[in-house]
């Protein structure tokens, strides 16, 4: 293949079979002590509870489980592997100090059924996390409860909702511009709202004219993702907020993408009164696999009544404690205080990098992004080029002529090494390439990036059929993506 780049392009793919058909009788991968303390009847002790058939158990030895999660973990792709490009999504990199404070003995072994007066730390962390992100964002208020970015959206919008109800009118409809994160449709329809489209300009951005004219007293809010999904920048975002405020609407900002804004811009100072965050992306904490998602909400102070309970406070001896007694609170939205171990590590980001470091991480976030799309501008078709923040989004126009649309390029790109990009979104643009390098990239590693998606783009012209067929290079060739959506197979069975 004589396009491929100086990017490693063999994956690690040993063979693995399940567990269960390494299985042989009698094996174990443990081995306990003579009893030395009376044998009790189980079935006395556990009564109909006992189970006891436990069915089809592989049994295997310490050597072969630990090989065998092993080689499978070798079959995935992350980010301490090399980039990963999905837009929206911020994949990056979670350094390693996060997890060294995490692990700190106090930190890791707290208990959340521990008394107050000795999880004084815990609640520190929690309190100087919550400043710290009422600082970057803007806002008067915070819960960190939230359990995800779409977590944090229903929580955002069920205080919207009691904030409305407050005023004696409940309002029946939330505003959508047609470049929203799916999740932004579907919290508002869960927390039972109409979702009204609002269209957008030929810039990519909010039409205002649109707005004006589809505002009224039945409009709650309006969700916004600022930097949006085409991450333009939404220029306009006080007249909007203005036209909101005007008719008693508020603005909620999806934040879960503040890479290109911490330390530049503040939401709570141009007009937000409600939004959320992702720890996840923006505060580097691990995306699934490594651990928990964390969504905070953030409020101005109209709406701090309807915060989820219970809050932190400063007792008048300066300790701190939880207030339950919260009469318009919106009620408790997770268990205990949320995920603490995440509260941890974006603490860690944040004061491991200082304001100043902040700043430098947006600067940098916003470089990469524009770095790709110079390098890439002229080989892939750029829908709208309204300046980019931290994503750039191309479309599949150029290639879809020889009948190769952006879900073929993201498979050629993993014969190249790379995780592919964010396909087919934003719905607004057909045939999307989104793009989010974050600031974690070094330039080598973005050539490498481009030099292959350029490379690609030649295949295309030449051979057409080789990308449709991608990927060559890894475990499994092509998936049935909608079959194992639609008809998954979750759970093995003997025959
Ligand atoms: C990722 C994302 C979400 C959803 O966050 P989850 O933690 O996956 O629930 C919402 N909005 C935007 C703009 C996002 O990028």
């Amino acid at each position: 293949m004589k396009h491929m780049t100086r990017k490693a392009t063999r994956h690690v793919n040993q063979n693995e079979g399940l567990i269960f058909e390494k299985s042989s009788a009698g094996k174990a991968a443990w081995k306990l002590p003579p009893l030395d303390v009376p044998e009790v009847d189980a079935a006395k002790l556990l009564g109909s509870a006992e189970r006891k058939d436990l069915g089809n158990m592989p049994e295997v030895s310490e050597i072969e489980i630990i090989r065998h999660f092993t080689r499978m973990s070798t079959w995935n792709y992350a980010i301490d592997l090399g980039m990963y490009p999905l837009g929206s999504c911020t994949m990056k990199y979670n350094p390693r100090v996060n997890e060294a404070v995490a692990r700190v003995e106090g930190i890791a072994n707290g208990h959340p059924y521990q008394p107050e007066k000795i999880s004084q730390g815990a609640l520190r962390i929690i309190k100087t996390l919550s400043e710290c992100l009422i600082e970057i964002t803007g806002m008067d208020a915070i819960t960190l409860q939230p359990a995800a970015g779409a977590h944090g959206e229903m929580t955002g919008l069920l205080m919207v909702r009691a904030y409305q109800e407050s005023k004696g009118n409940p309002r029946k409809k939330i505003l959508i511009p047609d470049s929203a994160h799916g999740t932004n449709p579907a919290t508002a329809a869960m927390v039972g709202y109409a979702v009204e489209n609002l269209k957008s300009d030929s810039r990519g951005t909010v039409d205002i004219g649109a707005l004006e004219a589809q505002m009224n007293e039945d409009v709650a809010a309006l969700m916004l993702t600022n930097p949006n999904t085409l991450g333009v920048f939404e220029q306009d975002i006080h007249r909007i907020a203005d036209i909101l405020h005007a008719k008693g609407g508020l603005l909620y900002m999806d934040g879960a993408n503040m890479n290109a804004l911490v330390g530049k811009a503040r939401p709570g100072d141009f007009g937000v009164d409600v939004m959320h965050l992702n720890l996840h992306k923006t505060f580097s904490t691990p995306h699934g696999g490594g651990g928990p998602g964390s969504g905070p909400v953030a409020i101005k102070k109209t709406l701090e009544p309807f915060l989820p309970k219970p809050i932190l406070v400063t007792k008048s001896d300066g300790t701190l404690s939880f207030d339950y007694n919260r009469p318009h609170s919106v009620g408790r939205v997770r268990a205990f205080y949320g995920n603490f171990g995440m509260f941890v590590r974006a603490l860690a980001y944040i004061q491991a990098n200082g304001p100043d470091g902040l700043r430098q991480t947006t600067e940098d976030a916003v470089l990469n992004a524009n770095y790709v799309r110079k390098g890439l501008e002229g080989t892939y078709d750029l829908p709208y080029d309204t300046p980019s923040m931290h994503e750039v989004v191309f479309s599949d126009k150029v290639q879809a002529k020889k009948g190769v649309r952006t879900m073929d390029i993201a498979k050629r790109l993993i014969d190249y090494g790379f995780h592919p990009y964010t396909t087919a979104f934003p719905l607004i643009v057909p045939g999307a390439l989104m793009i989010e390098p974050t600031e974690s990239e070094s330039k080598e590693e973005m050539d490498l990036f481009v030099e292959a998606m350029k490379s690609i783009a030649e295949e295309v012209e030449e051979d057409p059929q080789m990308v449709l067929d991608a990927p060559h290079s890894t475990r499994v060739r092509r998936l049935d993506e909608t079959a194992a959506a639609r008809k998954p197979v979750l759970r093995w069975k003997p025959d």
